[in-house]
């Protein structure tokens, strides 16, 4: 698809970052190109238009981004999942590992209903250890999840992979 391309063409790549041997995909110039921008959210609105989406679940930080563009144009709620101590009312915590220590992802647990069918929403899959987690928080409310949502995914990191195996579907715009 030519606008995923397009989209693709301004993720950069910056070698070292954050540590040494890391290759980091800097979305920032995507946002900034307003065909970019623009076209992201299309694409997943024509993906997510007909499915009967009540909530666009978003995982902080850059997720929040296109999941709240695509919400208010899809005319659904947005519900955020944040990292520890951030949510202000009762909820659910999962943790997760990251290349040294680990991580805590939170949901308020009054954040979804039975009635909920959400997706869940990131900027990128790597090892999909953060999604994971996020899967893990949605799976302890009763809503029910349709798949979970990327701008990009670098495919050798096996977070898809990692996906399938807890029987959850994903999609990216670009790999
Ligand atoms: P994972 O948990 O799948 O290994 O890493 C994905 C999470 O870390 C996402 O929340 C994503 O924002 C962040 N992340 C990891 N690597 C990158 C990267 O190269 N670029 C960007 N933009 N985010 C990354």
């Amino acid at each position: 698809d030519m606008r995923s391309n397009y989209i693709a063409r301004r993720i950069t790549p910056v070698e070292n970052f954050p540590k040494p041997g890391i290759r980091f995909r800097d979305i920032t110039p995507a946002l900034q190109d307003p065909r970019a921008l623009r076209n992201s959210i299309d694409l997943f609105a024509e993906r997510y238009d007909n499915m009967g989406l009540t909530q666009v679940v978003a995982v902080e930080a850059r997720g929040f981004i296109f999941s709240a563009a695509l919400a208010d144009r899809l005319g659904i709620g947005l519900t955020l999942i944040r990292k520890a101590g951030k949510l202000p009312r009762d909820v659910f915590s999962a943790s997760y590992m990251l290349e040294y220590g680990d991580d805590v992802l939170e949901l308020h647990k009054d954040a979804l209903k039975p009635r909920d069918k959400v997706i869940i929403m990131d900027d990128m899959l790597a090892t999909g250890g953060t999604i994971s987690a996020a899967v893990d928080l949605v799976r302890k409310t009763p809503a029910t999840i349709m798949e979970t949502a990327f701008v990009c995914e670098l495919l050798y990191l096996g977070g898809r992979k990692k996906l399938d195996q807890m029987g959850i579907n994903s999609y990216a715009i670009c790999a």
